[in-house]
């Protein structure tokens, strides 16, 4: 049995407007924040509604299914804690709900934009953050699936 790698990976320090979603993170639960007020979802968490100001939101339970809107493939950390990732992708995703969000993404094939993706969880030293993964499904340029993405 393999000892873990410890990368010494700093614990992300959540603030009053994101300490809840990252226990909903911690729980492997997938949420976004949700006005109760004009219905807009939203991300990253915040003490109003970007759309309309309320404060009165919520987090809610999400699909987690996205697209891939862009990407960058990184061969050398910024953070010695990820360097034995390397190279690793992160992409920015459009979020069925409407927000973009950004996550490592996994798998080994190439990455096109629109490719159908899902939230994952994953985690490093003890602390569980959210990654993407390939959906089956198809591409927004490939209304009909058939490229078999
Ligand atoms: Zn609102």
């Amino acid at each position: 049995m393999s000892q873990p790698v410890q990368r010494g990976f700093a614990p992300v320090h959540a603030d009053a407007d994101s300490a809840g979603w990252w226990r909903s993170v911690a729980e492997r639960r997938f949420t976004l924040p949700r006005c109760l007020e004009c219905r807009a979802w939203f991300f990253p968490p915040a003490s109003s509604c970007p759309s309309c100001g309320s404060r009165d939101t919520e987090l809610t339970a999400a699909s987690g299914d996205g697209r891939v809107y862009s990407w960058v493939v990184v061969n050398r950390a910024l953070d010695p804690a990820f360097a034995i990732d390397t190279p690793y992708t992160v992409a920015a995703i459009d979020l069925g709900e409407g927000p973009r969000m950004f996550g490592r993404l996994t798998g080994d094939g190439p990455v096109h934009a629109g490719d159908s993706v899902r939230a994952v969880f994953y985690e490093v030293e003890g602390q569980v953050l959210v990654g993407f993964a390939p959906a089956m499904g198809r591409r927004l340029e490939d209304p009909q699936g058939a490229l078999g993405v």
